[in-house]
């Protein structure tokens, strides 16, 4: 019969993660099932007892669950900590834990894609969830990761915390347009521009360096505003599909064990998401 896994959420109904994992399962010749699960905010508690209750091999978990859910979990292991939200959640014998591979999941991205981080100096735009992970993660490796948001505070806070690994300071996002040219990776991690708002952009990209990649976390639609400005000042772009596919790679193998053919996965997604436009 297979085991069965899912992904919850709010909204839920335009999730990849459903097409990418039962390809996977359909390449190992497994017969497991992964299922999109949309959970409003106050029926989380209940979901989660549901999916321990019914012997859930594991899950991930999506906006607007990643924090709200880790006191709901048994275990939280040094990632999800590091980055303050769960993304992946495994079981095994009742037990749930909660894991994070949005970070693990965006270097891999870099390293698939030779996108060169180590010493980088980077700059993040956004202050939520994504940027977090993305922030953190790159920290590590980085030489600089810098922060612009709307809201300074909240950008401050961030590069607060990516500070305690490597230089980070916050700016606003007109202040950083004034700056952009200092930077060799520019990564939007604000949902500025994503369908159907595609016209919109979240700074300008006037003084960008034609030496910069410019990575948009989002991939509705597969070239936003922000990839289409910098691509025309001769920087190199990328989309949120890499990240997407790799995060779900590294979650696929906790649960399994195994690691899927990552291979062709963007060009399959990429093709779904073409003709849904
Ligand atoms: P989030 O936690 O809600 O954070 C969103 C951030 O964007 C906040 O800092 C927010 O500003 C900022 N923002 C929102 N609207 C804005 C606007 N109109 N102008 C300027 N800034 C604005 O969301 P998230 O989970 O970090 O997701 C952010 C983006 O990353 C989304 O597009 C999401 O789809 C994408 N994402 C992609 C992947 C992937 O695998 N490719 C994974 C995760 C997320 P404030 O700080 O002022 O609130």
């Amino acid at each position: 019969m297979g085991e069965w896994l899912g992904v919850i959420g709010d909204p839920i109904e335009h999730s990849l993660s459903p097409i990418m994992h039962r390809k996977w399962f359909a390449d190992f010749g497994w017969s497991h099932h992964y299922q999109a699960f949309r959970v409003k905010r106050d029926d989380l508690k209940q979901a989660v007892d549901g999916l321990r209750a019914l012997g859930a091999k594991g899950f991930n978990v999506t906006i607007p669950h990643k924090v709200a859910i880790m006191p709901l979990l048994d275990e939280i292991d040094d990632e999800a900590r590091a980055l303050g939200a769960v993304n992946t959640v495994i079981q095994a014998d009742g037990r749930l834990l909660g894991t994070n591979t949005d970070g693990l999941g965006f270097i891999e991205s870099l390293k698939e894609k030779n996108v060169s981080y180590a010493g980088a100096d980077v700059l993040i735009l956004g202050a939520g969830g994504a940027a977090r992970a993305v922030g953190l993660s790159l920290a590590r490796h980085a030489g600089r990761v810098d922060v612009a948001g709307r809201t300074l505070e909240k950008a401050e806070a961030l590069a607060h915390d990516i500070a305690k690994t490597t230089a980070s300071a916050a700016y606003t996002l007109e202040r950083a347009a004034a700056r952009l040219d200092g930077y060799r990776l520019i990564i939007n991690a604000t949902p500025v521009g994503m369908t159907p708002n595609i016209d919109a952009a979240p700074l300008s990209l006037e003084r960008i360096s034609d030496q910069a990649t410019c990575i948009d976390l989002i991939y509705r639609p597969l070239e936003t505003r922000f990839m289409k400005e910098a691509r025309q000042k001769g920087a190199r772009v990328l989309n949120g599909l890499p990240m997407l596919i790799h995060q779900g790679a590294l979650a696929f193998e906790r649960w399994f064990g195994r690691r899927p053919d990552t291979t062709g996965m963007e060009t399959y997604l990429s093709q779904i998401l073409g003709a849904h436009r």
